[in-house]
């Protein structure tokens, strides 16, 4: 099987996924590398987030499965503070170095989300959870676990990859074939998520579905815009209910 453990023997990463990040890691923070889509699409995160959330100046945000830190970050340079949990120890190497240079303080601690949870339950104000449910055997309990840091009344945000042919087509042909803005193997197709089923994972673990997005490229202009479309790349903004 293609799992390894935490220290709590949580099954839930796959260390072919955590080595395949683990290579690219020094290069998390140079715009022109294989992190280039996910520069170019975090203004447009970052304002969607705020939009729902409002100012993120002074609340608790966790970044789960947060790389070398381009997003987290940017949600401490808007006010928040922040801490990045991954379990990709290089890429957490290189985010504490970009953090330092930059003077832009964020907490990154290597543990998965579900153990992040059992300690932290119910203490963040927004939950941020990018291009990485498609990257774990069973992106559920990284939903639950979210769902579980969150306080009542804070936002949770997911984005991962739609499954339909035309997904196929633009997410793997497309970006790692013929556009080559993805190494080859980044993504399988068979982990992408449909949106009825990253919902149902939603309510499911006590969370509401307030609002998505898709996020589309223009290879001729090579710019990214927020759309309608979820055929592609989607955002998913849930809620979860003060009772
Ligand atoms: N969220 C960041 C990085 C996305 S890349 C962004 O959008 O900018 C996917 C990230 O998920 C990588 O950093 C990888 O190490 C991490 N990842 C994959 N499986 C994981 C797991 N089981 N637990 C925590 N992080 C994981």
């Amino acid at each position: 099987m293609n799992t390894t453990s935490s220290s709590s023997g949580n099954p839930n990463v796959s260390q072919a996924e955590i080595d395949k990040f683990s290579a690219l890691a020094s290069r998390w923070w140079d715009p022109e590398s294989e992190f280039k889509p996910l520069h170019a699409i975090n203004p447009l995160r970052l304002g969607w987030i705020q939009q729902m959330t409002g100012p993120l100046t002074g609340k608790r945000v966790i970044d789960v499965g947060c790389g070398g830190g381009i997003l987290a970050e940017s949600m401490a340079v808007a006010g928040a503070t922040v801490t990045g949990i991954d379990l990709a120890e290089k890429s957490l190497t290189v985010a504490r170095l970009h953090s330092l240079e930059s003077g832009v303080p964020v907490d990154y601690q290597a543990i998965s989300a579900e153990d992040f949870a059992a300690r932290q339950p119910g203490q963040f104000d927004v939950v941020t959870c990018m291009e990485m449910l498609e990257h774990v055997p069973d992106p559920a309990s990284i939903v639950q676990a979210c769902s579980q840091m969150v306080k009542p009344g804070g936002w949770v945000f997911f984005s991962t990859l739609n499954r339909n042919p035309k997904s196929f087509l633009f997410a793997i042909v497309g970006a790692e074939y013929v556009l080559r803005l993805l190494p080859r193997g980044t993504h399988s197709y068979e982990k992408f998520i449909k949106p009825s089923e990253l919902s149902r994972a939603v309510r499911q673990s006590g969370l509401t579905v307030m609002e998505m997005a898709g996020m589309g490229y223009n290879p001729i202009t090579d710019l990214y815009s927020l759309s309608k479309d979820t055929s592609v790349n989607y955002l998913m903004a849930t809620q979860k209910k003060a009772l």
